[in-house]
């Protein structure tokens, strides 16, 4: 059996070595999850969410030790870590009340009565990636057991020990064996045989841009249904008349949370020509106070990078480009053992420039100046992807149609959020298709089923 060896990103040590899954043991998951199916999808609807309830109130039972967990295994800072377990749980809770109240429609039609009815897929596969594994986890696993569905999940080889202990307590809370189902393994094997999988009606994927392709193209050969949310490069536009001190205090944590890699990281900064300067000293000023250290210690914001290579991909984005890089002030990080890089600002000469382009998934920002709302909405757009970003304006006006002139799915004005698990999250453009959380999540895990009963005599 091939084995990966889980190394905590801040000492370079050995965590723990872990079994990989190859296809056989993939189709022997799959196969069991078709066999539960029937069972978890004629569970009484109340039962069903009792049982959600009970896997939410187990996450927050072991919520320390979860969070502990993934800052061994992903060097994520220890608040981000309970955070994250806290997510899981929350998503949990709010889609347990969904089993009883997947509402169909009656429509009115001549001859009889026509009602709908949202019926779940069968067995769905999420791909999870290693920046968010955790939240990223639950947003597709909560909704689709409670739509009435079986999961089969894979963890990014890189980081798969919370999820692994995730599929331990939904047996601890009383979901059956089978139902939900954690696959540690490679991409390339458990991941593609989702894909070709016949019997794995979904896949619900979170990763890169050019992998997302690959799996859409797999999935087009049996009509497979995908949902995905792939990479970002999303713009933070600071217009003149904005609280400048409060926008400058935001801005270091908009692209260093996470060390950087997060998919909604604001990589691109947009600032009115008229306050660039005033703006960049306040800026520089507020990033002297960003703490990068030891993720386990709780005064710590930003982590080590969660591989070597990672680093050394994100390393290239500067010092080892090819284009001149003008880096317009640095942060600080630790010597010696993990895989640092500091928090760093570029002013790109152009907007083609691969760092203004690129999505660098790591603690490197970039600066630029703009002229009025239609150069900055421009601007903003001028890129691939489309997930989110953000606004700084008192003109309430301006933050509407600015909202509305940025092709992104997830926009906040005046602040950095992006994630409520109550409201809707994906891409525009290369940044994926389909939703996440919210409302209407469940649709992404039904179909809509349209039955007439005729009342003729
Ligand atoms: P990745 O695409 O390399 O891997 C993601 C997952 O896909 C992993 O579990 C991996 O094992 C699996 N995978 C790899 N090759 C596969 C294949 N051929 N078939 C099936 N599965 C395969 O991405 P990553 O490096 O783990 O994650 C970083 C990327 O994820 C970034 O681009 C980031 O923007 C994106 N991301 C997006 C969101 C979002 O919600 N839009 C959230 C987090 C991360």
């Amino acid at each position: 059996m091939t084995t990966h060896d889980v190394i905590n990103p801040a000492t370079e040590e050995t965590v723990r070595t872990i079994d990989l899954v190859g296809v056989e043991e993939t189709d022997e998951a799959v196969a069991r999850a078709v066999e539960v199916g029937p069972q978890w999808r004629a569970m009484a609807p109340a039962d069903r969410g009792r049982l959600l309830r009970r896997f939410s109130d187990v996450v927050d039972d072991h919520l320390e030790e979860l969070a502990r967990l993934e800052v061994q295994n992903a060097g994520h800072t220890i608040g981000n870590a309970r955070w994250e377990a806290g997510n899981v749980r929350d998503v949990l809770a709010y889609y347990s009340a969904a089993p009883e109240r997947l509402l169909g429609q009656q429509i009115p039609v001549a001859g009889g009565i026509n009602v709908t009815f949202k019926e779940p897929l069968g067995v769905v596969s999420v791909i999870v990636p290693w920046n968010f594994p955790m939240p990223i986890a639950g947003w597709g696993f909560a909704p689709a057991l409670a739509a009435g569905n079986t999961v089969v999940l894979k963890p990014a080889e890189l980081t798969p020990l919370t999820a692994m202990r995730l599929a331990e307590l939904a047996l601890d809370a009383g979901v059956p064996e089978g139902v939900f189902t954690v696959l540690p393994g490679k991409g390339s094997v458990v991941g593609e045989r989702f894909v070709t999988h016949p019997d794995v009606r979904k896949v619900c994927f979170t990763g890169s841009t050019a992998v997302g392709q690959g799996i859409m193209r797999g999935a087009a050969d049996q009509l497979k249904r995908v949902t995905l949310e792939l990479g970002g490069k999303s713009a933070n536009i600071v217009f003149a008349d904005a609280d400048l001190e409060a926008a400058a205090a935001a801005a270091p944590m908009s692209f260093l949370d996470n060390a950087g890699q997060d998919c909604c990281a604001r990589t691109r900064i947009l600032v009115q020509r008229e306050v660039f300067n005033d703006f960049m000293g306040r800026f520089e000023s507020a990033m002297r106070d960003v703490r990068v250290g030891d993720p386990g210690d709780d005064a710590t914001q930003m982590g080590p990078l969660v591989s070597d290579r990672q680093r050394e991909t994100v390393r290239g984005f500067v010092e080892g480009s090819e284009e001149p890089v003008d880096v317009a002030f640095r942060g600080t990080a630790p010597e010696g053992a993990g895989w640092w890089y500091p928090p760093t600002v570029v002013l790109p000469r152009s907007t083609s420039d691969r760092v203004w382009q690129d999505e660098v998934f790591g603690p490197v920002v970039g600066v630029m100046p703009f002229d009025d709302e239609a150069d900055a909405i421009a601007k903003a757009n001028d890129t691939a992807y489309g997930l989110s970003g953000s606004i700084w304006t008192r003109d309430v006006g301006r933050a509407i149609r600015v909202s509305r002139g940025v092709e992104a799915g997830n926009l906040s004005v005046n602040s950095h959020s992006s994630v409520r698990y109550s409201t809707p999250f994906g891409g525009f453009k290369s940044s994926g298709i389909g939703r996440e959380l919210g409302p209407d999540a469940l649709d992404a895990f039904t179909e809509v089923k349209n039955v007439f009963i005729s009342t003729e005599p």
